[in-house]
């Protein structure tokens, strides 16, 4: 019998920096295929509560470390190595953080994360979708404030993160405000996602720095200190509006709100969602958004991504081509992806080991 060596001819191949998530929400990647919600939601709050703060509050520190490592794999895999992460468990606040760092670092890919403070839960453990602004700060909020302020400490990569202001007294807005002052982050935080949350403009304005990232911003009403993220899939998946970005002052960035981590899949759809609000605009507004995001994670641009594809860094040409896949990706030097897939961890046992961390989050939820 003859081995014959393998031939890979695989065409003209081109190379860009590190894509980079500017907002993602890791803890989510295990939520396909989760129970649906017990009803039909009646608002953008009432989703949240059926869902997503289903979701957080079955979260235990296992549950998230799985999630954020099936979150980091497919992130590689699709070339973004930089990711600006916004998390929320609470009832597994302390140590979280570093479960999303230990697993992104086993992937290689960088993380900046964050705990999203929020008032949402009172002492008694009971759910508050709506929270007062006079209300004092809650022991979760403390605690998310805590667990930011270890991480921070620590020295690892990190923002200072509110949920959003309707979840949010002004008690736990100022001291997450002092917080991000004192280690000179910012702080990450949803902002007017959906017509519930308009007076975020009002209650963050004061607070709001440039060093802040603003998520959303679809009914966003005063001009804030920041920097926007954009997110068109979740923002249409959620009927919220659209953002029109290119009609604010800030610097704009695209974020995923975890749904995936494909960042060139993100500014296709960020492409042709804004070519329908504006037939005039082009390719390169979209790219200078992927490039913003750049400037706020450097080390992206030591990042090489290599596409399967010859024209990658073109904006006409990456806007038009589907599906560009990704060959490899070096993060710092160091090798994380080739031939489409992982080398620092195998990708089918971390799939393996994630699916059966989502059975068990799954069965969790139905009793939250
Ligand atoms: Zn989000």
């Amino acid at each position: 019998m003859t081995v014959t060596a393998e031939v890979r001819d695989i065409g003209e191949m081109s190379t860009t920096p590190g894509l980079v998530n500017a907002h993602h929400h890791l803890y989510s990647s295990l939520a396909r295929g989760m129970p649906g919600p017990r009803m039909q939601p009646t608002s953008f709050p009432h989703m949240l509560e059926l869902v997503w703060w289903r979701l957080d509050a079955a979260h235990t520190l296992d549950s998230i470390y799985w999630s954020a490592k099936l979150g980091a794999l497919e992130a590689a895999l699709a070339g973004t190595t930089c990711i600006i992460d916004h998390h929320e468990s609470p009832r597994a606040i302390e140590g979280s953080l570093d479960a999303i760092r230990r697993a992104c670092e086993e992937v290689g890919v960088r993380v900046r994360t964050c705990y999203g403070a929020t008032d949402r839960w009172a002492d008694d453990g009971s759910l508050h979708p709506k929270v007062s602004p006079l209300s004092g700060m809650t022991k979760g909020a403390r605690l998310g404030l805590e667990e930011c302020e270890r991480h921070l400490r620590a020295g690892h990569d990190g923002m200072v993160g509110l949920h959003a202001s309707f979840t949010c007294s002004d008690d736990t807005i100022g001291a997450a405000s002092e917080l991000a002052e004192r280690f000179k982050v910012g702080v990450h935080v949803h902002v007017a996602e959906a017509i519930d949350d308009a007076s975020a403009g009002a209650r963050l304005q004061r607070h709001a720095r440039k060093e802040w990232l603003l998520v959303h911003a679809v009914h966003l009403s005063e001009s804030l200190a920041g920097t926007i993220v954009h997110n068109p899939r979740s923002n249409m998946n959620n009927a919220v509006g659209y953002a029109k970005p290119t009609t604010r002052p800030n610097d704009v960035v695209l974020g995923s709100d975890g749904i995936g981590s494909d960042m060139a899949e993100e500014a296709r759809l960020a492409y042709v969602r804004l070519r329908e609000f504006d037939p005039s605009s082009t390719p390169e507004v979209v790219d200078r958004w992927l490039t913003n995001a750049r400037h706020l994670f450097p080390a992206a641009l030591l990042d090489r991504v290599t596409w399967r594809s010859p024209r990658a860094d073109d904006p006409w040409f990456a806007a038009f081509t589907t599906a560009m896949r990704v060959e490899r990706v070096e993060v710092d030097g160091r090798t994380i992806v080739d031939r489409g897939t992982t080398l620092l961890v195998d990708e089918t046992e971390v799939r393996r080991k994630s699916a059966e961390a989502a059975r068990r989050l799954h069965q969790r939820m139905e009793n939250v």
